[in-house]
């Protein structure tokens, strides 16, 4: 087992890491810009190495300074969090290049998972079902409009390099064509230096269901059930549950086991999420990420294992310390996401936060790196903390989770806090009848949100 690893992150996800490190008796290196000299990961972690300016560019993304600092602090293995270079072959290489250890997937299968077409053509060969669409990557409008007819529109056309919901768009009759496959296009390029893109039937009314893998690179892979993250703002995750409310035991069994013989296949190692689409009982695949997701901890609570302590032993050769038939689900566990942001527009709040007061209790996990007198840096993400609830079933979590978000107190900077409060009154919410959509139609009739 490692004796010293090296966290190149920052926030909550960083206390994460140095958490589970501490449990398992190894040293902790937190890195940092100039601009995080008082965060927490920073003050919670054995030692801190500055790599850079406050620019994430020339700081959490710079692979020469990240390196350098386990060279300095000696540190044998590199967890990444999520965000900023957790899916990055390139580094992954250097790591290695450098004899150190990346406590993730091999730079292969980062590579493989990054570029969507070349991930939806490998899961379609490993026996999982994808959503209908083109053949790989289109090159002309030409060919985009032929599809387009041939699968039935709606379409969305999605660039193969895209994240975070960029370079997606959808056309909704065939006129809508030219504009959305050259904006995907124009998004594909700008964003990710990458204009390649692919067509898809667009569907309707998914939910938005992703299972949990975890592989030991030895051919050995175990499923942990789904999350359903359905409840989303502009693609973008902000409330998450597992189990998921329309999933059955049979159906969860079925596709996870589908998902797991996958990873097992091509000996996966690490953590690991197959996102899908989910609509009239079938499953659709649409993109994987080779890494630790921020909705983790639901997952985390109704299993009751430590995902980052897994990632760490698999990084270090040893096995699992479960398998799959030692994973039982224990209640129901709900997440939702706290940003500094201001409603109804979502606008970055960045500034000082006054007052900080985490919610406690039996089931009440509050991860974040907030403390009184803090002040939120504008240069990276609004994600400020994540109030987890874990139940004996949904209603106990929904119930706790209010509770939870009574206690919670954010004060200096507007927050997402008041969202949860008014989601929580909402019949469907409670019912856990909603799609991906449900959020948005909310948001624009609740809060005006366009
Ligand atoms: P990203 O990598 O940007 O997160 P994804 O491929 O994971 O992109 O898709 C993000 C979200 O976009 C999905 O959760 C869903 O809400 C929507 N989406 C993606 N593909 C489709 C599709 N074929 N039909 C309907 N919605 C889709």
């Amino acid at each position: 087992m490692f004796k010293k690893i090296l966290i190149a992150n920052r926030g909550e996800i960083a206390l994460r890491v140095i958490r589970a490190a501490r449990e398992m008796g190894i040293v902790s290196v937190a890195v940092h810009s100039t601009a995080d000299s008082d965060a927490m990961h920073v003050r919670m972690a054995d030692e801190s190495v500055c790599i850079g300016p406050p620019s994430s560019q020339q700081s959490y993304l710079s692979i020469p300074s990240i390196i350098a600092a386990c060279e300095i602090t000696g540190a044998e293995a590199i967890h990444p969090g999520y965000g900023f270079l957790s899916e990055n072959a390139g580094f992954v290489q250097i790591i290695e290049d450098h004899g150190l250890t990346f406590i993730g997937p091999t730079a292969a299968h980062i590579r493989i998972m990054g570029d969507k077409i070349t991930a939806k053509d490998t899961m379609k060969e490993l026996g999982v079902p994808c959503v209908p669409g083109s053949d790989g990557g289109v090159a002309t409008l030409d060919e985009a409009k032929r599809i387009g007819d041939e699968i039935g529109y709606p379409v969305i056309i999605k660039a193969t390099a895209g994240g975070g919901g960029k370079g997606m768009k959808v056309a909704q009759t065939a006129a809508d064509m030219e504009r959305a496959f050259m904006t995907a296009r124009a998004e594909g390029k700008s964003n990710f230096g990458n204009d390649e893109v692919y067509i898809e039937k667009y569907l309707t009314t998914p939910r938005h269901i992703e299972i949990q893998v975890f592989g030991d690179g030895k051919g050995r892979a175990v499923h942990l059930g789904e999350r359903d993250c359905s409840l989303q703002r502009r693609h973008q995750k902000v409330f998450e549950e597992a189990p998921g409310p329309s999933i059955t035991e049979a159906e969860r069994a079925r596709i996870g086991k589908v998902c797991a013989d996958a990873m097992a296949n091509i000996n996966y190692i690490g953590a690991g999420t197959i996102e899908f689409l989910y609509e009239n009982g079938e499953f659709y695949f649409i993109e994987m990420n080779t890494r630790l997701q921020v909705e983790h901890p639901v997952t985390e609570g109704i299993f009751g294992v430590d995902l980052v302590r897994e990632q760490i032993r698999v990084a270090s050769g040893m096995d699992m310390s479960f398998t799959q038939e030692d994973l039982k689900i224990n209640g129901h566990a709900i997440e939702v996401r706290i940003n500094a942001e201001k409603l109804p527009n979502f606008s970055p709040c960045p500034g000082k936060i006054t007052q900080y007061h985490a919610p406690g209790g039996l089931g009440v996990r509050m991860d974040s790196a907030l403390y009184d007198g803090y002040s939120i840096p504008p240069y990276y993400d609004s994600l400020i903390g994540k109030l987890i609830v874990h139940g004996r079933d949904r209603p106990e979590a929904l119930a706790r989770l209010k509770r939870a978000l009574g206690e919670l107190i954010v004060d200096g900077v507007d927050t997402t806090i008041p969202l949860f409060h008014a989601l929580l009154e909402e019949k469907d919410v409670l019912t856990g009848d909603y799609n991906i959509h449900w959020l948005e139609h909310w948001l624009e009739n609740n809060l005006g949100d366009a």
